[in-house]
């Protein structure tokens, strides 16, 4: 038994070491620098293991003897996208499909770990390299786990960095609606004071959260004045208890905020970054802007699954999308740090992620800004610049390639035809490719 331990590390070691030695040359006759936005013609690029060892003039390079070669001569080639905020355990809000609720009341844990293995699968098929995945909706610390899953090859997906059960308040989070003496489970774990709130960032990151969720806001209905109204759930002190344990981990915290006290506290309480952000007015976006906070909008989910217009719910849903909009331009305007997020799991993980570049585009963001908002700043805001969201010396091999120039077309991102994760090929649907 102990002898063939021995031959499974050694075997495993000499595949890991096979890993690191292989080398892959990806000839890109369009490789789109993201930082200055110029697109460089005949580039070789070299791939060493997981990471990127050269770039250079086609016209210049020998190729390294024994290299796998890759020629994507039409398209651009462009970094591995990273979606900053997703649900992998969530499978959409569809009330025709039960809502929210049915995910957690009639899907058990494995039924719901096997269709995330499907979700990340998906995002990787479309470009999509690396998620923050804001938290998994009632499924525990499912997400470390499908996280481990990837890393160790068993299934494949994106590098996922990882919220786990997020946290808010009593009054706070969904399943809610049920009869009072029934003791229904919730999507996020409830704090009530500073103290549990403490408490549930550090059983979270005892337990591999990468960064911790909080909900600063939950309902929403129109007022008097048919403005947008957003109940507050944690107080400052109760937020600022999650802030000061998770930075004293070197970690995050992702504030879901749409306006008013909550939007407020979640600033006041110092969150690194604001989800959704439906209604941020003048002084949200100075503070931000003075705090350095970032902005995920997710502006795509908020034109669907609209309630019937003559209802409450219904006038509030359009509420929420015409308010977006202007909150987008604002910030964006004012120099906010934006990134891109689809909150896809709260839309059906069908739906295509890029639909959210348009919406990006059609208020007004650069073709090209809204590309770097899905590589080089979710990688600064993950902590990971040099590494994630470019191609250059040094950084993991995370690259995809897509019909076209979606510098003069931000829907050529809807069509990915190559996808390479950590100096591996897990798509190729390139034409010319043998
Ligand atoms: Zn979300």
């Amino acid at each position: 038994m102990r002898r063939l331990l021995f031959l499974c590390i050694c075997l495993s070691m000499a595949v890991a070491q096979n890993a690191a030695d292989k080398v892959t040359v990806i000839k890109a006759g369009n490789l789109l620098d993201v930082k200055s936005g110029e697109i460089r013609h005949n580039q070789v690029i070299v791939v060493r293991g997981s990471k990127i060892e050269s770039i250079s003039d086609g016209s210049a390079k020998r190729m390294p003897a024994g290299a796998t070669v890759i020629d994507i001569p039409r398209g651009t080639v462009l970094p591995g996208l990273i979606d900053s905020h997703t649900h992998i355990f969530l499978q959409g809000e569809d009330p025709a499909q039960g809502g929210y609720d049915a995910n957690i009341l009639q899907q058990g844990i494995a039924l719901r770990a096997a269709r995330a293995t499907v979700s990340v699968r998906r995002a990787l098929e479309q470009g999509f390299t690396s998620l923050r995945d804001l938290e998994t909706e009632g499924a525990g610390y499912g997400d470390v786990e499908i996280k481990q899953a990837i890393d160790a090859g068993y299934i494949p997906g994106p590098r996922l960095f990882v919220a786990t059960r997020a946290i808010s308040t009593t009054g706070g989070y969904n399943l809610e609606g049920y009869a009072p003496e029934l003791n229904m489970p919730k999507g996020a774990q409830i704090v009530d004071g500073p103290v549990e709130a403490r408490k549930a960032a550090r059983e979270q990151l005892e337990h591999g959260a990468d960064w911790i969720k909080v909900y600063m806001t939950h309902r929403s209905w129109l007022g008097k004045n048919g403005e947008l109204v957003s109940q507050p759930t944690l107080t400052v002190e109760e937020l600022k208890a999650v802030v000061d344990e998770a930075h004293g981990w070197q970690r995050k915290v992702a504030c879901h905020a749409y306006s008013g006290i909550g939007l407020r506290r979640a600033l006041d309480g110092g969150c690194d970054s604001i989800e959704h952000g439906l209604d941020l007015d003048d002084a949200a976006v100075a503070q931000m802007l003075k705090q350095g906070t970032w902005y995920c909008p997710t502006l795509a989910a908020y034109y669907m699954d609209w309630a019937p217009e003559t209802t409450a719910a219904g006038q509030r849903d359009r509420k929420r999308a015409s308010v977006h909009g202007p909150s987008f331009q604002r910030a964006m305007k004012a120099g906010v740090k934006i990134v891109f997020g689809t909150d896809i799991g709260g839309i059906p993980w069908s739906e295509p992620m890029a639909q959210e570049f348009p919406r990006m585009t059609e208020l007004g963001m650069s073709p090209i800004e809204a590309i770097r908002s899905a590589t080089v700043r979710p990688a600064e805001m993950l902590d990971r610049q040099g590494e994630l969201g470019v191609i250059a010396p040094g950084a993991l091999a995370d690259l995809i390639a897509v019909d076209g120039d979606p510098r003069a077309d931000i829907h050529a991102l809807a069509n990915v035809q190559f996808v390479m994760k950590d100096g591996s090929v897990f798509k190729n649907e390139i034409r010319s490719a043998k």
